[in-house]
């Protein structure tokens, strides 16, 4: 097989530097140049002159100068709006994938399938939302003493300018649960894509002007995370900060919206634990395995990274495991018949070579990987380690890659225990045949998300956030409505 030839619009958007989305317009950045690096390669794909001060303030005001007149559209006129750019986003599916093949490493098929496909998906879910957002009417029980009469409603009103902050595993997407939800809501927004990976975002909003999305509704400005952040966080128009990524930048994120009286949603990392009971079959759980841990090289916030097995299940599942995970065909992100391209980038890279060193000196056991591949780019080979500790580091730092972390257990209510002693707690699954077990324990793990039997699919319509030090806030569903307005009460004498 071969990597897949380049559309022209993807050599286009890397031949000239790359900057901004704001007011419906491509601006050139007027501060330092960064480059993008290709993980498959290590080598430089593009490059972006980042945002200064002023240019983020500017995206702030666009953003502020369109919330009346986007409010003021019929709230069918927006809805109908979002299924066009979900349109636009389907049409150009080849284009955005590739795109963001290049930035990520994700395999092309997986960007096909969940970077552009999912991201089509919610923009029509959340489109559907349109018109049906909505307050209540509310009994009031004052005393009347002259014949007087009360009512009372709510309304729901957007919050305003929303602050996206993205993460790099999943540019496009998360950044459309975020635009998504916003928009319907009658809120406009800046979205500050990662330094990572922070063309595709770029292109989405050039078409969502093209669908006739008005200028200023959706801005997206690129620089350094610590610097651009804070600085859009703390501008007077920012209402809400929708914030995914790391737990310890979340936290950062929480105190600087916090201090300015801003709402905030954080959406954060975990260790997410897979509890495989006594009656799965081996080759079931390794399917599950595979599933839960290894899809985009393990860089899924809600992949598994704790592997719970019965101590008699553990020697033989990993056997097999091994077999498989050697056996996946590594190489190009490009080349459509890839199962596993590189890690994203480079500090991800070193922060997994150092996981395994310290796994090997806390004498951790490598089943499988645990090493470097000998190429060009960011490639790690998909790793097994077993632990028998549970305080090894594995089983409590983040990976974020293509690695599983397996602990015996002897009895599940131990597991639980342990699972549940995680300060964190985005997503967890429990695998068995007996429904009303794995029904008790989806009410007592300690997760925003639990599975039964499957793990890190995740569905317009349900519910996603964490527990714990995971996050504050729901995303989908209609949860996301708390989110993005205000819950303003009215109270009438008639
Ligand atoms: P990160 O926290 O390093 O960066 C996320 C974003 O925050 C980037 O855009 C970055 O530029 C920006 N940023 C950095 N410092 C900032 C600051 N001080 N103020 C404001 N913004 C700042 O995360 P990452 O490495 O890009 O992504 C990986 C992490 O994201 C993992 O921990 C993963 O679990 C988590 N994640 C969580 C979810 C979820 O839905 N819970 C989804 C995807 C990723």
């Amino acid at each position: 097989m071969s990597d897949v030839a380049l559309l022209q619009g993807v050599r286009a958007a890397l031949a000239h530097p790359q900057g901004h989305y704001i007011d419906g317009q491509a601006v050139t950045g007027n501060g330092d140049a960064f480059p993008v690096i290709n993980p498959a390669t290590g080598q430089t794909l593009a490059e972006v002159r980042a945002a200064d001060g002023a240019q983020a303030d500017a995206a702030m005001e666009a953003a502020s100068a369109a919330l009346a007149g986007w409010q003021a559209m019929p709230t069918l006129a927006r809805g109908t709006l979002l299924l066009k750019l979900a349109d636009a986003l389907a049409a150009h599916r080849e284009e955005l994938a590739q795109l963001e093949s290049l930035c990520s490493g994700k395999t092309l098929m997986l960007a096909r399938m969940l970077e552009i496909e999912q991201s089509v998906a919610f923009l029509r879910y959340f489109a559907g939302w349109a018109g049906k957002i909505s307050g209540e009417t509310l009994d009031v029980s004052l005393p009347s003493f002259n014949g007087e009469k009360y009512t009372a409603f709510t309304r729901r009103q957007p919050v305003g300018v929303v602050v996206g902050i993205i993460p790099w595993n999943f540019s496009i997407m998360i950044a459309i649960w975020k635009l998504a939800a916003a928009l319907v809501c009658g809120c406009t927004v800046v979205l500050k894509p990662s330094e990572f990976t922070p063309l595709t975002l770029l292109r989405v909003a050039e078409l969502a002007t093209g669908c006739g999305i008005p200028p200023g509704v959706i801005n997206v400005v690129n620089g350094d995370g610590k610097t651009l952040g804070p600085r859009l966080i703390a501008h007077p128009h920012c209402a809400k900060v929708s914030f995914t990524g790391s737990v310890v930048t979340g936290q950062a994120v929480s105190q600087a919206a916090m201090a300015g009286g801003k709402r905030v949603t954080l959406e954060l990392g975990g260790k997410n634990a897979a509890l495989f009971l006594e009656d799965m079959e081996v080759d079931a759980i390794v399917n599950g395995i595979i599933e839960a841990g290894y899809l985009n090289q393990g860089q899924i916030c809600a992949a598994a990274e704790c592997f719970y097995l019965p101590v008699g299940k553990m020697d033989p599942v990993l056997a097999a495991l091994r077999q498989r995970l050697e056996a996946m065909r590594i190489g190009s992100p490009l080349d459509e018949g890839t199962e596993m391209g590189p890690v994203a980038n480079r500090p991800q890279y070193e922060k997994l070579l150092n996981l395994f060193a310290q796994a090997r000196q806390e004498g951790s056991e490598i089943i499988c990987g645990g090493y470097a591949l000998d190429r060009d780019g960011y490639y790690i080979a998909p790793t097994a380690i077993r632990v028998t500790d549970p305080q090894a580091t594995l089983m409590r730092e983040e990976t974020f890659g293509p690695v599983g972390t397996f602990i015996a257990y002897e009895n599940d209510a131990d597991a639980l225990a342990l699972i549940n002693a995680s300060p964190s707690g985005l997503a967890a699954s429990v695998w068995t045949h007996d429904m009303a077990k794995a029904l008790r324990y989806s009410e007592q793990l300690e997760a925003g998300m639990v599975w039964i039997n499957m793990h890190t699919f995740l569905d317009p319509a349900v519910p996603f956030g964490g527990m714990k030090d995971s996050g504050i806030g729901r995303e989908f569903g209609s949860a996301f409505i708390e989110d993005y307005t205000n819950l303003k009460s009215v109270m009438v004498r008639y």
